[in-house]
C-alpha cells in the first residue's frame, strides 16, 4: 500500500531526529497546532490554544495524538496514522504516564510553545520516574521541515494564492473615493467566505493616506480619499493554507512624489524577484531591493525585511531579510514585499508569493493589477 503523506512526514522526522547534535531525542511532543496538522492531518481548531486539544508523542516505531474526549471522533477519523489516546483527568500525570510506556528517556518539546506551568507539573511527575526522563527543548525542528513545500501543500497554496488574487481583481475596480477603511476589509472578507475560503489567513490591511505609512495598520473609518495610497494586504486559508498579497492604489493617481515612490517599489521587487533560484543566498534578494531603494534615496524608508515562508501559518520560515541567510532551494514560498514608508504622508508596499523552482521564479499571486505609470 503507498504511504500517507503523513507517514512520509513522519519517516523524515524519525530520520532527522537521528542527524541532530549530541545526544539524540528518543521521543518527540509535538504541541505547536501547525506542526501537528503537518505530520498527523489533525486539524483540531484550537479556540484557546491549550495542550489539551491535542499534542503528539512520537518515537521510532510509534506515534500517538493524545487529546481530550471532545475531539475523539474528529481524531480518529483525521490521523489515521496515530493512535488516539484519550486523557482523562491530569493531563501531566497521564502524560507522563504515555511517556513511560513509550520507553522515553529523552523527550523533545517545543521550547516556543510549551508552557511554563506545564512544563514544570510535567518535569515533576517525570524525574519520579525511574530512570527518570530528561525533558529537552528543541526549536524549529519541524518548522525547518514546512519550509520545503510538497505536492499537496503547493496545490492547496496555489488554491489560497488564486483566491485572493480573484478577490483583489473584482475589489479594486470597485474601490470609489469616499468609501471607509473598514468597509472595504469588510469587502474582502465577504469576497474571500462567498470564493470558499475557510478564513482570512489574517486580519486585512487597509490603509489610506497617512495611515498607509503604517505597515501593520488596522482598518479605521477614515474616508479613503482620490489622490492618496491605499495599501490592501490580506490573504486567505483553504485547506489550512495560506496566501498573503499586497497592492497600493491610488484611485485617481499618485502625485509625483508618490508616483517616483510606487514605481521604485515596483523596481525593487522586480529585482528581487530576478534573484530566485535554488541555492541563492536569502539575503541576496533582499539586498538585491534594497539597493533600488537606497539608491533612490528613501534606504531610511524600508525598515522592514523583504519577506517570509507562507505556508501553513503565514508567517513562517525561511525569512527573507538582511539577516541569517538561508540558501533557497525548490519548492519553498514565501513573500516578496518591499515598501517605502514616509511618516504622516503614506507608504506604498507591494507584495507577491513566489515558489522556488529549478527554472526559477514561479509568482503565484499573478502579477497582475499593479499601476503602470
Ligand atoms: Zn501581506
Ligand atoms: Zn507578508
Amino acid at each position: 500500500m503507498e504511504k500517507s503523506i503523513y507517514s512520509r512526514r513522519l519517516d523524515l522526522l524519525r530520520d532527522r531526529l537521528q542527524e541532530t547534535d549530541g545526544e539524540p531525542c528518543d521521543t518527540v511532543w509535538v504541541i505547536r497546532p501547525e506542526n501537528r496538522r503537518y505530520l498527523s492531518g489533525f486539524r483540531a481548531q484550537d479556540l484557546q490554544f491549550t495542550e489539551l486539544s491535542g499534542s503528539l508523542l512520537i518515537n521510532k516505531t510509534r506515534s500517538l495524538l493524545v487529546t481530550d474526549s471532545r475531539y475523539l471522533v474528529q481524531a480518529e477519523e483525521e490521523a489515521v496514522d496515530f493512535q488516539v489516546q484519550v486523557l482523562k483527568k491530569d493531563l501531566a500525570e497521564e502524560l507522563a504516564q504515555l511517556i513511560d510506556g513509550l520507553g522515553t528517556k529523552r523527550l523533545g518539546f517545543e521550547a516556543g510553545y510549551l508552557t511554563w506551568g506545564l512544563h514544570a507539573k510535567l518535569k515533576e511527575q517525570l524525574s519520579a520516574l525511574s530512570p527518570a526522563v530528561d525533558l529537552v527543548p528543541l526549536n524549529g525542528l519541524i518548522e525547518e521541515m514546512r519550509e520545503i513545500k510538497d505536492g499537496e501543500e503547493l496545490s492547496s497554496i496555489r488554491g489560497a494564492a488564486d483566491l485572493i488574487s480573484g478577490i483583489f481583481r473584482e475589489l479594486i475596480p470597485s474601490l470609489r473615493p469616499g468609501m471607509r477603511e473598514k468597509e472595504v476589509a469588510w469587502e474582502i472578507e465577504a469576497l474571500a467566505r462567498d470564493g470558499g475560503a475557510e478564513a482570512l489567513s489574517f486580519p486585512s490591511i487597509v490603509a489610506s493616506g497617512p495611515n498607509s505609512a503604517m505597515p501593520h495598520a488596522v482598518p479605521t473609518d477614515r474616508r479613503i480619499g482620490p489622490r492618496e495610497p491605499v495599501i490592501i494586504d490580506a490573504g486567505v486559508r483553504l485547506e489550512g493554507y495560506c496566501s498573503d498579497m499586497t497592492r497600493t492604489v491610488f484611485l485617481e493617481g499618485p502625485d509625483e512624489e508618490f508616483r517616483k515612490i510606487y514605481k521604485t517599489v515596483r523596481h525593487a521587487q522586480v529585482s528581487a524577484l530576478k534573484e530566485v533560484r535554488p541555492m541563492v543566498e536569502s539575503t541576496r534578494l533582499d539586498s538585491a531591493a534594497r539597493l533600488v531603494i537606497e539608491e533612490a534615496g528613501f534606504g531610511e524608508r524600508f525598515g522592514h525585511g523583504l519577506g517570509h515562508g507562507v505556508g501553513l501559518a503565514v508567517h513562517e520560515g525561511p525569512k527573507v531579510g538582511p539577516r541569517n541567510p538561508v540558501n533557497l532551494r525548490e519548492g519553498m514560498v514565501f513573500t516578496v514585499e518591499p515598501g517605502i514608508y514616509i511618516p504622516g504622508r503614506g507608504g506604498v508596499r507591494l507584495e507577491e508569493m513566489v515558489l522556488v523552482t529549478d527554472r526559477g521564479p514561479e509568482v503565484l499571486t499573478g502579477n497582475r493589477y499593479l499601476h503602470e505609470f
